[in-house]
């Protein structure tokens, strides 16, 4: 899935940071690196960053719009913070929403951030916390299947939210 969101989106992508360590890891420039090879087939960050770039651009969202919904939901989950990697240093230099030397205050590394609603802007509250790095591409060796089958919930939950529609919007407070 990811994998086609990144195949029909590949400008995007791109233009994206993905936060699952792989800067670190796999020395990674962008999001696009995550699809090159077969690094992005079990992570939800690099799934759950293509899907939601390649549904943003669907709906007509423009590429700024999408670097912040992505930094705002997985920004806050980038494992490196403490000794941030070039390749995010020259993200945050180039990107087009928040153009600057560092993260933005709602980016500061937690890991209990709610998921951030890219249509509505509401932060999704009940919504289980996403997977840690630790979980992912940094570390292969999830022990129980099951926790990493859940960890891909967030997502899906989206999926089918996005379905019903933004019920949330009067929520927003952004
Ligand atoms: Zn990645």
């Amino acid at each position: 899935m990811g994998y086609i969101a990144a195949q029909r989106v590949p400008e995007i992508c791109q233009k994206l940071f993905c936060y699952c360590g792989c800067d670190y890891t796999d020395e990674h420039a962008s999001l696009l690196d995550c699809f090159t090879s077969d690094h992005g087939v079990d992570c939800i960050y690099c799934q759950g960053e293509a899907v939601m770039a390649y549904k943003m651009s669907r709906k007509g969202s423009s590429v700024e719009e999408i670097q912040k919904a992505i930094d705002l939901n997985w920004g806050p989950k980038y494992p490196f913070f403490e000794q941030p990697s070039d390749q995010i240093k020259k993200y945050w230099k180039t990107r087009l929403w928040a153009k600057g030397n560092g993260p933005t205050a709602a980016e500061k590394h937690n890991d209990e951030t709610p998921l951030y609603d890219p249509f509505t802007g509401a932060q999704e509250k009940n919504s289980k916390p996403m997977g840690k790095a630790e979980d992912c591409c940094g570390k292969k060796d999830v022990k129980d299947p099951a926790n990493a089958k859940g960890s891909k919930e967030p997502a899906n939950a989206k999926d089918a939210k996005d379905a019903k529609g933004s019920k949330a919007a009067t929520t927003t407070k952004q």
